[in-house]
């Protein structure tokens, strides 16, 4: 058995008048999440994560913020595209580990279907996908709610 592992993170900085939507949940807040895509924190962590797995360059290099294509774009499309080329290497997810660091709202009441989201991207069962959550002890850019961060880890195992 082939394992391959890959670690992501990403950040994004919290303003007004932008929806916040992490793990392709929309969190309702009173500041969202700056960036050219939906500026799915989450789901960036995790795309970068495949990609690094599969030693297949980062998220910028296969989706570029300078293409007018991207504006605004569901990030459910570039995580779909990683699995589709771990997919097309020969291997599937073995399991993934997050965590998501946002200062408010708490989480908790979405992490379940930020998990239900997550493995139907990655096309596994909701049992090897783990979200957790953290706040930033009101210190650093997160703790002072200027910016929200996800870190990543995931395993693909060769497709048997
Ligand atoms: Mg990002």
């Amino acid at each position: 058995m082939r394992y391959r592992i890959g670690q992501g993170s990403d950040v994004h900085r919290l303003i007004e008048g932008r929806p916040l939507i992490i793990g392709g949940v929309e969190v309702g807040s009173d500041l969202g999440a700056d960036g050219h895509s939906d500026a799915d924190v989450l789901l960036h962590a995790v795309t970068d994560a495949v990609l690094g797995a599969l030693a297949l360059g980062d998220i910028g290099s296969h989706f570029p913020n300078s293409d007018p294509r991207w504006k605004d774009a569901a990030s459910s499309v570039f995580l779909a595209h990683a699995v589709s080329l771990a997919h097309e290497k020969g291997f599937m997810v073995a399991n993934l580990d997050t965590t998501v660091h946002l200062e408010a709202p708490k989480l908790r009441p979405h992490i379940d279907s930020m998990r239900a989201n997550l493995a139907g991207l990655l096309e596994t069962a909701i049992e090897n996908v783990s979200v957790k959550a953290k706040t930033g002890e009101a210190v650093d850019a997160v703790g002072t709610r200027r910016a929200l961060r996800a870190d990543a880890v995931i395993l693909l195992e060769e497709a048997s």
